[in-house]
């Protein structure tokens, strides 16, 4: 191991390094436990020939001109505009909130202009910068549009009230007074036309990368390493001795139909009493495909325990304070550089992703040139 540049994750974070750097002719060994790449973006064909998102739904959308070129590199990104549905109190909406949604929610038929004066007589103006989702939720669209579509999904996906979870949470989603219905405002919206799997293999094709797949990496075992990159979870590479920092993981509950089940790709429920939060439909991901048969998945979420696989990190505050440990011990150790969702211990879309494994890798390639000591961190892992 001495010598060697040791990546620990084969999703998009530590791939995007390793082909940086083996471009700038530096070998290194990817690992991962798993027996596939690409983490949690890992699609895989179904036995009926629909493309699975095996860890839930991922849609790729960028407003980074650099991250777009690059995952255009390794694969064919087709256009994909992604729509999403709600069911809430025994109604189909359309999200993220607009005026299809606020005129049938409301049973109304108010213009754009008419729509942001009744949102705003509903909203709550006494809520200054907001600092929990409920503030934020209330300012924004009042506290009907609160409780038909955020409060009930939000308890259902985070575990707690929506009045212990921050802003930045709900501020991921838009509220148009428009008829625009495209879940994400990004210019570039698209899904790789077989997977992302191969798209993350084809970034890992190169005769300096060796991936190591199905390898548990103990973080002593490769501390002789030249440098790592550690993209799994921040508190796994220091024993949890600042105890366990809190992640939420999925169960899918998978069938598999004939036909078509519901006729868009994403349907949230957004009422508590439904146990899952939102059913996704995966032939929909590829409309460029035909498929008689279908299979969807139902999401349920809860917390992770030692033996799931992390999805999203939480972030309340009692993570925080454990998270200010973890940092500051972080950026004493040497040799190793975190990155990435769980690495970064962040809610990190896989745009956002590519781009900080470019800067990362920009950042070491510079260091290396420069004989100075690559850092811990290149993005602000207190920021969101
Ligand atoms: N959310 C909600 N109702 C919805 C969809 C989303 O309350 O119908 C909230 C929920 O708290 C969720 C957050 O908005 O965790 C972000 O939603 P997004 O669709 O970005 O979640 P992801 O696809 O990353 O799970």
């Amino acid at each position: 191991m001495t010598g060697a540049i040791a990546i620990v994750g084969a999703g998009f974070s530590g791939a995007v390094v390793a082909r940086e750097l083996a471009e700038a002719g530096i070998a290194s060994t990817v690992y991962d436990a798993r027996d596939h790449v690409a983490g949690n973006a890992h699609t895989q064909r179904h036995d009926n020939g629909v493309m699975v998102h095996v860890y839930g739904p991922h849609i790729f959308h960028t407003n980074h001109e650099r991250v777009w070129q690059y995952i255009n590199r390794f694969g064919t990104m087709l256009p994909y505009n992604h729509r999403v549905k709600a069911t809430s109190g025994g109604a189909v909406y359309s999200l993220p909130v607009n005026l299809h949604t606020i005129n049938q929610f409301f049973d109304k038929t108010l213009t754009p202009a008419e729509a942001q004066e009744f949102i705003a007589s509903q909203a709550d103006s006494s809520i200054g910068t907001p600092v929990s989702f409920e503030d934020q939720a209330m300012k924004f669209v009042g506290r009907q549009l609160y409780e038909a579509f955020f409060k009930g999904y939000t308890q259902k996906q985070w575990g707690v009230s929506p009045t212990e979870l921050p802003a930045s949470i709900l501020a991921r989603l838009p509220v148009r007074f428009t008829y625009e219905d495209s879940y994400f405002n990004h210019p570039y919206q698209a899904i790789p036309e077989n997977g992302y799997t191969p798209i993350v293999q084809a970034i890992l094709d190169h005769p300096l990368i060796e991936v190591r797949l199905g390898v548990t990496v103990d973080p002593a075992t490769i501390s002789g390493a030249e440098h790592i990159f550690w993209s799994g979870p921040i508190d796994q590479w220091f024993s949890q001795s600042f105890g366990r920092l809190g992640y939420r993981t999925l169960d899918f509950e998978q069938e598999v139909m004939d036909g078509d089940y519901q006729g868009c790709p994403v349907m949230n429920y957004c009422d508590e009493d439904i146990a899952y939060t939102r059913i996704t439909e995966h032939k929909h991901f590829a409309p460029w495909e035909s498929h008689d048969a279908t299979v969807i998945y139902r999401e349920f979420s809860r917390l992770c325990g030692e033996e799931d696989v992390p999805y999203y990190p939480i972030r309340l505050v009692k993570e925080k304070e454990q998270l200010l440990q973890y940092i500051a011990a972080a950026r004493a150790a040497r040799g190793v550089t975190f990155l990435g969702r769980l690495g970064t211990y962040r809610y990190l879309d896989m745009d956002v992703t590519i781009k900080e494994a470019l800067e990362v890798a920009d950042e070491f390639l510079l260091c290396q040139k420069n004989g100075r000591e690559m850092t811990s961190f290149v993005s602000d892992p207190m920021g969101t």
